[in-house]
């Protein structure tokens, strides 16, 4: 238990330090991203430099990805909006636009509901970033990417639940059984292990539910993520709904 505990205690200094550099080096990034995309999206960009350019745009968005996913759990994080299913898988397929064409991925997407639900949006536009990047990484060699959100209900709550499904390789019974463990990754030195375990956390957080179903058998291979999520997390219902104080009585 000792030693468990000093690990948690690493963890906790070395997730610190990450988020730390993480968050420095977040604002530059998102300018160079930009600014690529003004260059790409350029009518005068002679075509034999857009492979050159959408080849820039998928390594910064793989450092991107690298730095959002490792700024977590000690960062602050902003307060919770209102927003459509569609609006936040729409946000995250943009910006996997250029990786999923390069790939020969077809995305079809298309939402049943308009319910707003109430999340941090940044933590949950970093779960379905995840979970893209990860059927990106399961379909090498081209493949289908669906995106689909209907109303649902969960252990008792109203809310939403998004689908994203893959036809790409598949999972072992092993792997579904584990993938939500920290560093448990079948990606040698390309995976880090830690992207399903912290959506986990974050759906956790919300009061939501993250499964997935998997199959590696014959014609039929891939893998569906589901992701459902309440109108409101647990934590914000409750200090929404908490009596407010009359300014007389604040001393
Ligand atoms: P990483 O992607 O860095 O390995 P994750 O926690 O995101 O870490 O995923 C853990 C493992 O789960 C992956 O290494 C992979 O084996 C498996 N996995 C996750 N999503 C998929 C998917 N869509 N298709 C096949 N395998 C997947």
């Amino acid at each position: 238990a000792e030693r468990a505990l000093i690990q948690s205690e690493k963890l906790a200094a070395v997730g610190r330090l990450a988020s730390s550099i993480s968050h420095e080096i977040n604002n530059p990034l998102e300018a160079v991203t930009n600014l690529l995309y003004l260059i790409a999206t350029d009518e005068v960009l002679p075509p034999s430099l857009k492979p050159y350019v959408h080849a820039a745009q998928d390594e910064l968005s793989r450092v991107s990805q690298i730095a959002t996913q490792t700024l977590r759990f000690h960062r602050q994080s902003n307060k919770p909006t209102a927003v459509t299913p569609a609006q936040l898988v729409d946000a995250v397929l943009n910006l996997f636009a250029g990786r999923l064409s390069n790939s020969g991925i077809h995305v079809e997407a298309s939402y049943s509901t308009a319910t707003k639900i109430v999340c941090f949006e940044n933590d949950i536009r970093q779960v379905l970033n995840n979970l893209i990047a990860n059927a990106i990484d399961a379909m090498r060699t081209g493949g289908r990417l669906l995106a689909r959100a209907h109303d649902a209900h969960h252990g008792g709550l109203e809310g939403v639940r998004i689908l994203v499904a893959d036809t790409g390789t598949g999972m072992s019974v092993e792997t579904q059984r584990r993938l939500f463990e920290p560093f448990y990754t079948t990606k040698d030195l390309n995976g880090t292990g830690l992207g399903l375990w912290i959506s986990k956390e974050i759906v956790d957080r919300h009061g939501g539910d993250l499964r997935v179903r998997s199959t590696q058998n014959g014609k039929m291979h891939g893998t569906v993520f589901s992701l459902f999520l309440p109108k409101e997390p647990p934590a914000v219902a409750a200090s929404n709904s908490a009596p407010l104080k009359s300014p007389a009585v604040v001393k």
